[in-house]
């Protein structure tokens, strides 16, 4: 089937600067894709120019296999959904989402109908007589995906839209964009710095670094099996060292990190040699404690130090060990999160396998 989306090598320089480089991507249909990446990396100018705000450099952008880059934004099946909701808060909430519409031209009863069906679809029937500040922040929130849907976009375009709301409430709102996507089976491209937000609801993920996609693929593929350093770092929580290879076994290597260690990993990305500078990744969750080294004897990595820090949140709950005297390494507790035990100051035992170590090349500092 035609990809609802495809952009191919779009580029967009502002003067100098070189905000979106060569980057090529499709979205299949009525499918949730996301583009995660750190503040000014160019996710805001790669929607602005899917939505038409924007006229790219070089490059093509088409939708349902027709190229719109000469079509005016109002006239291209995309909608945007922003940060900030900009709904009227004059007009009820029916009026807000048939909005659209009346601009369309439809009549009153369609009008009518279309929009209690959307009420029906983001599971608020019967408000449309209420004001705008009757609502909590995330009706609101639905409210405006409504007034998008109604419009019946190809693709809707979202840029941060739960940037603005409380923690606990975009907690919520992730499980319920994720399902408003499915109940509406559209295309959803959408954009955050936050990791969360794009692991819980993409099917795919672009990771996206100075104007370029550094790598796409499921959640699963970028948290276990990250192409570059950027995506290990960035995508969920990891320890990290830096050092020199000392050993290479086909794609196990040892380096000697700057504080002494020598740590396993396997390698990721281009091939490295003895002598190479380079950098191992390893996730919280994938260390064993042990107040023995013995129990830990099957690892290839293996250290012994002292805690430093229990920091207790629940089932995430964690400690800080003090490995030989320099690095300080996060280790999830098992999942009774009680730091049966462990005390401040305490000796432990901490050991993974060189498998859960992924290593990179690293530039010269
Ligand atoms: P954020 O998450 O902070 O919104 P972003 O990833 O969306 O960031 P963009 O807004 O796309 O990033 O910006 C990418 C780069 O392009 C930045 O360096 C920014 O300063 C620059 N830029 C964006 N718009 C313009 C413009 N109109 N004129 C000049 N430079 C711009």
């Amino acid at each position: 089937m035609t990809p609802d989306l495809e952009c191919q090598s779009l580029t967009k320089r502002f003067g100098e600067t070189l905000a979106v480089d060569e980057v090529s991507f499709d979205v299949a249909r009525g499918s949730f894709f996301s583009i995660l990446g750190p503040s000014g990396c160019g996710k805001t100018t790669i929607m602005r120019m899917i939505a038409g705000f924007l006229e790219p450099t070089s490059g093509d952008i088409l939708i349902r296999g027709k190229s719109v880059l000469d079509t005016p934004p109002n006239k291209r099946p995309v909608n945007m959904v922003f940060q900030h909701l900009a709904l009227f808060p004059m007009m009820n909430i029916a009026d807000n989402i048939g909005y659209g519409l009346r601009r369309a031209g439809m009549g009153k009863a369609d009008i009518a109908r279309k929009v209690e069906e959307a009420l029906d679809r983001i599971g608020l029937p019967g408000i449309g007589h209420r004001k705008v500040d009757e609502l909590s922040g995330g009706q609101k929130q639905r409210v405006a995906i409504a007034r998008c849907m109604v419009l019946e976009p190809d693709v809707l375009l979202l840029d941060e839209p739960l940037g603005a709301l409380d923690l606990k409430l975009r907690e919520r709102m992730k499980v319920e964009l994720k399902s408003l996507q499915a109940a509406f089976d559209t295309t959803f491209v959408y954009i955050t710095h936050d990791q969360s937000e794009a692991l819980v609801m993409s099917d795919r993920i672009a990771v996206m670094n100075e104007g370029r996609f550094e790598q796409v693929g499921t959640g699963q593929d970028l948290y276990y099996r990250p192409s570059t350093a950027f995506v290990a770092g960035f995508v969920g929580d990891t320890n990290r060292w830096f050092g020199r290879i000392e050993r290479v076994e086909g794609d196990m290597l040892e380096m000697r990190t700057e504080s002494g260690m020598t740590l396993r990993g396997e390698r990721h990305g281009r091939a490295l040699s003895t002598g190479d500078r380079a950098e191992i990744f390893v996730r919280p969750e994938a260390i064993r404690i042990a107040h023995s080294a013995e129990e830990l004897e099957h690892f290839d990595n293996r250290i012994s130090g002292r805690v430093t820090s229990l920091l207790f949140n629940g089932a995430d709950s964690r400690i800080l060990v003090d490995a030989a005297g320099s690095d300080e390494v996060a280790v999830n507790l098992p999942q009774s999160g009680e730091f049966a035990g462990l005390a401040r100051g305490a000796p432990v035992h901490i050991g993974w396998s060189g498998a859960q170590g992924n290593c990179f090349a690293s530039p010269e500092a």
